[in-house]
This record gives C-alpha cells, structure tokens and sequence, in this order.
C-alpha cells in the first residue's frame, strides 16, 4: 500500500512539475548506474587483491633470479633453464648467477666415458658405477653446484655472460649409450645437463647412442659437440683433418639439427696444426684433458677438463673441484693456485 501512495505521490508531484520529475529520474538512474559500477569495481577490485596472492610472495623472486639468464641462452639452453628452476626449492643453497668475464673464468670441467659395470678389468678407468655417478651428482647438488653447457662458458670467457656463483661443465665423450641409460636420468634428478662429444661414424653403432635419443636429451638442455669422425689420433691424421674435424661437424648438425660449437680431441691429443684446424673450421672451443679450473681465452682450444672416470670416492671426487663442501661459497681468489 505504501509503494502505491508513493507511486503516486510522484505521479501527482509529475502531473504538477514535469521537469523536476525528469531530473529526478535521472538522479536515480545515474545512482543506480553508480552504484552498480562500484558494486563492479569492488568486485574485480577484490578479485586483483586475492589472485596474485595465490602464488607464494616468495616464490616469484626465485624464478625471476633463475630465469634471468634466458635471455642470452640457446633456445636449448633454455630448457636446461627450465629443468633447474623445477629443482631450485631442494637446493641447498640457491645458486646466485652474476656477470663473469670475459677473459679467466674459474669453471671446473668434468669427463666421464661410461656410466655402468665395465666388462672387463682392463675397462674399468672408464666407467663409473650408476652408484658411484649418482653419489657425485648428488654431492656436487649438495655443494651449490649448477651445471652450465661448454658455449655459455665460452660466451663468458669471450664477452661475459651471466654464470652461476658455482659453474661446472659435465662432459662425456663417445657417445655410449650407457649414458643416454643412466647417466641422463640420474642428472635430470639432480637438476643437472651435460655436454656430448659424439663420434660422428659411431651414431649408429651397437652400444653408441642414436639419433633419436642424442635429440631427447638436447630438448632436455644438454649441448652437442663433436668428437671427431673416426677418433683418430689427429696428430697422425694430418691428411684428413678436414674429415676428421669439418665433415664430423657437418654430418652431426644435418643429423641432429642442433648447433655443433664444441670439439673434443681423440685421447686429448692435438698439435699446432690440429688446434688450428679445429679454429678456422668455425669451432668456437675445444677440451682437451688437464686439472686446471681456469678457462680462459689462452687455453680456449684447449680447455682443461678432469677425467672423472673409475669411481673415485667423495673425497678424491672434491679433490677435483674449486668449492668442495657446501659451508663456503665464496669462490677462491682468481689467483688461487690450482692442482
Ligand atoms: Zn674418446
């Protein structure tokens, strides 16, 4: 009842004054609009406020910190990238990635040929157990150690490049398939990539990796060079260094359609003219075998790696690094003395 005396009560006060009656129409409609707008805004305001609540505050800087050195990294790099970032809340500690180089950059560099049980005696300085491989792999997690590819190194010797506070190059040579089998998952455990040096008339052989399965694990981060065509000895193959180092790049590229930058030497050995081959064929480095962990533009086509092979025990394995244990992170002096 009331409603209708009021109802009309407007519609007598129309009949009196229809213009005061528009403008007061219009008061309400534009209230109604206003109101609702904010009744609007409150919403999606309150709907701003609570979904980047969601993702934990601290999370997030974590990510922007390891995803910062995407920018300069292969599309392959990337995923190395990707792979570390799913692992960083197990690390202990967190890496932190800085500016090094160019020039020294103190990085040691591992070489492992076999990751199983060798078949004979006579084999055994080239494998590693799965046991012995994974407690290396965890220790060096454990340490703050973060893997980095054999080109980011070198981007940092040549121009700089954001590196992690505990940089280490994992390598295997030849290409066996024992480490597509246990060496790849057992890394991808602890968050680490590696670097293959493949042979290149060997992609198809029994007991060597094949194509399909050297492609896995580049998607997966790990960088690819070439080990030659034949493993010769080069300094007895003078007259094929051009099949030995140029095709052996090219036959690797066409078929696994990622970029060849690395060579590694037969048995680490080379010459004048060996290295100077593997340079002018477009080679931006090459490893050779040493226990120095200073890389440097002056050792650049021949950048020291330890043979890691033969299951050494944790204390020999540290003995091989720059920052053994976890309790100090601060890198040695750049002038430390190394073995
Ligand atoms: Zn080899």
């Amino acid at each position: 009842m009331k409603v209708e005396v009021a109802v009309d009560g407007k519609n007598s006060k129309a009949t009196r004054n229809p213009t005061m009656s528009h403008y007061r129409f219009a008061l309400t409609i534009l209230l109604l609009v206003s109101v609702s707008l904010v009744g609007c805004n409150r919403v999606s305001a309150a709907h701003g406020e609570t979904i980047p609540d969601l993702p934990s505050a601290t999370a997030l800087p974590t990510e922007t910190e390891t995803q910062t050195p995407l920018p300069t990294l292969t599309s392959t790099a990337t995923l190395t990238s990707t792979v570390t970032l799913t692992l960083t809340p197990t690390l202990t500690p967190t890496p932190t990635w800085a500016v090094q180089g160019p020039g020294k950059v103190v990085c040691p560099i591992l070489l492992y040929h076999h990751i199983g049980t060798a078949s004979s005696p006579a084999a055994s300085s080239y494998y590693t157990s799965p046991e012995d491989f994974e407690a290396q792999m965890k220790a060096l997690r454990d340490w703050g150690y973060t893997s980095i590819t054999i080109s980011q190194l070198v981007e940092a010797i040549m121009s700089s490049a954001l590196l992690p506070d505990r940089p280490v190059v994992i390598t295997f040579d030849d290409g066996n398939l024992n480490v597509y089998t246990n060496a790849f998952p057992i890394m991808q455990k602890y968050g680490f990539t590696g670097v293959m040096y493949i042979i290149a008339n060997r992609l198809h052989a029994d007991g060597y990796m094949g194509i399909d399965q050297i492609k896995e694990m580049a998607a997966a981060g790990w960088e690819v060079g070439s080990h030659s065509m034949t493993h010769a000895d080069l300094r007895e193959a003078h007259d094929r260094l051009n099949f030995e180092i140029a095709q052996s790049r090219i036959n690797l590229q066409e078929a696994l359609g990622v970029p060849v930058r690395s060579f590694a030497y037969p048995y680490g050995a080379m010459d004048e003219v060996v290295g100077k081959q593997v340079q002018s064929y477009g080679y931006t480095s090459a490893v050779g075998l040493g226990t120095l962990w200073n890389q440097s533009l002056y050792n650049l086509y021949y950048l020291s790696r330890r043979p890691a092979d033969g299951g050494v025990d944790l204390q020999v394995f540290a003995s091989y690094l720059p920052w053994p244990g976890a309790e100090n992170l601060t890198p040695p002096p750049a002038d430390a003395p190394t073995p």
